[in-house]
């Protein structure tokens, strides 16, 4: 868990390769439905690129679909999910029927202004994907892609209004989740996302150590 570009996307990542654990995050699933151009992706669009989060109900379906479907014997990463007490009280729900303990819970903290600087200068090439940042990693042209000559675009969720308005999302409705992980006991490992990744995927590893580790 933890605020939009505190970078859990990426200790995610980094995390599933040291213990060896499937991952599942919520925000690549939704995407993909998205570029799939289904109903159901333009639905989700409709809330994502407007900083919103995607109703409940429609969560906790595809997300519990997408976990009972997942083959998972060294473990289960979500990325992304839950974000609502709701979403929190049906993950518990679905654990308990199958018999499948939480281990531990991963949060990754941010300052909020570091956040709207990093995630509002972010580009990308529409072509090959290449990502760039306006000022801590510019394209040697302005605002065309140093490999293909492609315009950069930003997508729609990193504009400075949404991210803010991502940022306000998750103080008011996934920041009460670790606390009520918290006050059940769970186990929290908690890392600052402003250090270094390396530093922080450390920091992690640490706290979740204990839990089966690859060699
Ligand atoms: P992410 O890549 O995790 O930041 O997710 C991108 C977007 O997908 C979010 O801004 C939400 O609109 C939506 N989303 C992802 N996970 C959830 C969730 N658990 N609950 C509600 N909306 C979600």
């Amino acid at each position: 868990m933890g605020p939009p570009g505190a970078g859990k996307g990426t200790q995610a990542k980094r995390l599933v390769e040291k213990f060896g654990m499937a991952h599942l995050s919520s925000g690549d699933l939704f995407r993909a439905e998205k570029a799939s151009g289904s109903e159901l992706g333009r639905k989700l669009a409709s809330y994502m690129d407007a900083g919103k989060l995607v109703p409940d109900e429609i969560v906790v379906e595809l997300m519990a679909k997408a976990i009972t479907h997942c083959r998972a014997p060294g473990g289960l990463l979500l990325d992304g999910f839950p974000r609502t007490l709701r979403q929190a009280k049906a993950l518990d729900e679905q654990l308990a029927k199958a018999g499948r303990p939480l281990d531990a819970v991963v949060v990754v903290t941010a300052d909020p202004e570091q956040i709207v600087e990093r995630i509002s200068g972010r580009r990308s090439c529409p072509r090959c994907g290449k990502v760039y940042h306006l000022t801590h990693l510019p394209p040697r042209r302005d605002a065309v892609c140093d490999v293909d000559g492609t315009a950069l675009v930003q997508r729609d969720d990193d504009k400075e209004e949404v991210v803010r308005q991502r940022l306000a999302t998750y103080r008011r409705q996934t920041e009460p989740v670790v606390e009520y992980y918290r006050q059940r006991g769970a186990r929290i490992a908690q890392a600052d996302g402003n250090a270094a990744p390396d530093e922080v995927t450390a920091a992690l590893a640490k706290a979740l150590d204990g839990l089966s580790q690859r060699a």
